[in-house]
């Protein structure tokens, strides 16, 4: 994940350069320029890597100014002081704004993020004690050591200063587990939580973090240009950061620095000239930059970013190395012995209204076996995996998963114990890496915060992840394909990808969700000899599946449902010639002889 360094050098050489060559009104434009980096570094976090869309930045950038703007005038504190109570507002209102919709999915944060940015500005443009439409002026100018910052070079050397650092530590922070944990809200709730990430506090520290870079550029800005208005700080405005993001490619860092200039340069330059060129005032650059934007969005749906270094064919991020070899793996649990009960469930019942999905199911995982659960469609066997998963809590019966009840417990709660999942839709982050989608299976075996992994403070624990990964994919038989985006691969090696992040979490019992669905015969083979093997290692397995044929050389036991009901439970061929199940399966042949030749299959 490493951003070319020749590009690197040549961007912070050409930001020192700038002062020199630069003057004016040039450099003022390149201020402004970081100033929305700095926000638009917050909406990348935010949308880019959460998926959760914004429109109220422009306000959280209104209270850093306005922070800076009326502390520092009516109540004489020091600008520095004001970044302070500015960043703790801002904290503050991001946090009850995400307690009311975070937890929601859909409209209701983009919609709550636009009521807020209108009623903000609203308040700044009415409310006398801010200015009203006037605004505030004379805000007191910066001091840093006694040194006052008043001419544009101080600022462009501050502004980008804090846009480096942003990037470096935003970029330590996503190569890292919580950043791992950050980047699989985009693989949605289900799969994020049943690794064990909190999904609702990544989400509330993205946004409070957005809201965090746009409140220190609205305080640069306010102690910049020394007075305040409202018109900066607009819905119109707000839009226009997410307008930047996209542009430049809202997924990547640098797509965020790239938007913002490609954004501001040439809405600057067709502001000057266009009326020049057209024979006539008027806001036509407005009409021209949407023509142009909708056409680079057309051509580039990604933003411009990824798109140009494709076309240079060289990726954002170059692939990630092998600092983890040789290094020890993460410790391992504790293991039940083979044979012993590990998952129990007694009279499991599901209702959905008046519909019974899962009526008194009891039976038994033992360690070192292979359990199939198997029915017709519309049998129940999702419901009961669900609530297996902690995914659905059942209407009533009880599931022991080591000797604890687990039926109230939630998805994160059961993974820590042990218990790791796949899902029959394959729910990979599909440009991520496969190494880093295996690593976010070992989520809950880290400890270190997001602050402390942007300052590089985990890198002994995440190359002990990154080993305990590798060993995961080493098991699999994946090892060769680490670096490679997990989406880019065939579903079978997607579906033992899966496995192996199941098998980074350490897991004393694997929940299969149809593994084998899709997979053609060498794959169903392949991945028949892998559970083999897993199996003999002492791992408990209980795979939800529709194709006997698969789970007849498999499986140790067989639990057969249908309409709800347990009907039948024993070895592959026991429950082959079962009556009940030959009925089940096919509708009533009673020649078990013909369905065992012709392979029974749901
Ligand atoms: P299987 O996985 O064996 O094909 P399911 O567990 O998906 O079966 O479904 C069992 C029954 O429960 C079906 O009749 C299905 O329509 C019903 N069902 C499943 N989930 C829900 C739900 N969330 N709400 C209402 N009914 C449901
Ligand atoms: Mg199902």
């Amino acid at each position: 994940m490493r951003l070319p360094r020749l590009f690197l050098i040549a961007f912070v050489a050409a930001l020192c350069a700038a002062p020199f060559v630069l003057q004016g009104y040039s450099l003022l434009m390149l201020n402004y320029v970081g100033l929305s980096v700095i926000v638009v570094l917050g909406l990348v976090l935010l949308t880019g890597v959460g998926g959760l869309t914004s429109f109220g930045q422009a306000a959280f950038v209104g209270m850093g100014a306005y922070s800076a703007a009326w502390l520092t005038t009516a109540m004489h504190w020091s600008p520095w002081a004001s970044l302070l109570a500015g960043l703790v507002l801002t904290t503050v209102v991001a946090l009850l704004l995400g307690w009311v919709t975070l937890r929601m999915s859909g409209h209701y944060l983009p919609l709550t993020t636009l009521a807020w940015g209108i009623a903000i500005y609203l308040l700044f443009g009415n409310s006398e004690t801010l200015g009203g439409q006037t605004g505030i002026t004379d805000i007191a100018p910066l001091n840093l050591l006694g040194w006052k910052l008043t001419a544009s070079w101080q600022f462009h050397i501050l502004i980008w200063g804090v846009v480096l650092a942003i990037i470096w530590t935003v970029h330590n922070m996503l190569d890292s587990r919580e950043g791992r944990a950050m980047r699989a809200l985009k693989g949605g709730a289900l799969m994020a939580e049943a690794m064990g990430v909190n999904t609702t506090r990544f989400k509330t520290i993205l946004f409070v973090l957005a809201a965090q870079y746009a409140c220190v550029a609205g305080w640069i800005y306010a102690c910049m240009q020394r007075f305040v208005n409202p018109t900066p700080f607009s819905l119109q405005q707000g839009i226009e950061y997410l307008f930047m993001g996209v542009v430049g490619g809202i997924g990547e860092l640098w797509g965020g620095v790239a938007g913002s200039f490609l954004y501001a340069l040439p809405r600057e330059w067709l502001h000057s000239h266009l009326p020049a060129l057209l024979g006539r005032s008027g806001s036509f650059e407005g009409v021209v930059f949407g023509v142009l934007m909708i056409v680079i969005l057309q051509r580039a749906p990604e933003g411009l970013w990824p798109h140009l270094c494709r076309v240079c064919q060289r990726r954002a991020f170059a692939p990630g190395t092998n600092a983890s070899v040789g290094v020890a793996a993460l410790e391992a649990r504790p293991k039940p012995n083979k044979g012993d009960a590990i998952l129990a469930l007694d009279a499991v019942t599901k209702r959905f209204g008046g519909l019974v999905a899962n009526n008194a199911i009891s039976f038994e995982v033992r360690a070192g076996e292979v359990l199939a659960l198997i029915g017709p469609n519309g049998a129940g066997k999702s419901t009961l995996f669900n609530c297996i998963s902690a995914v659905n809590p059942p209407s009533a019966g009880s599931i022991r998963f080591l000797g604890k009840p687990v039926e109230h417990c939630d998805s994160r709660r059961v993974a820590q114990m042990g218990m790791s999942r796949t899902f029959q839709h394959v729910r990979l982050l599909p440009r991520m890496s496969v190494a880093d989608n295996v690593a976010l299976g070992a989520h809950l075996r880290g400890k270190h915060s997001f602050v402390a992994s942007a300052w590089r403070l985990d890198r002994a624990q995440e190359l002990r992840i990154r080993a305990t990964a590798r060993n995961a994919l080493e098991r699999c038989g994946l090892c060769a394909l680490e670096h490679v985006p997990a989406g880019s691969l065939p579903l079978g090696s997607q579906r033992v990808v899966e496995i192996a992040r199941a098998l980074a979490a350490d897991p004393c019992l694997l929940l299969l969700d149809e593994p084998a669905a899709g997979l053609r015969y060498l794959e169903k083979r392949e991945l028949a000899d892998l559970l083999e093997r897993l199996r003999d290692e002492g791992l408990a397995i209980l795979l939800v599946e529709h194709d006997l044929d698969f789970i007849m050389g498999l499986a140790d036991r067989v639990v057969v449902m249908d309409f709800g009901e347990k009907i039948a439970e024993g070895t592959p061929a026991e429950v082959r010639r079962n009556p009940a199940v030959i009925e089940a399966y096919l509708g009533g042949v009673d020649d078990a002889g013909d369905a065992q030749g012709e392979g029974v299959k749901a």
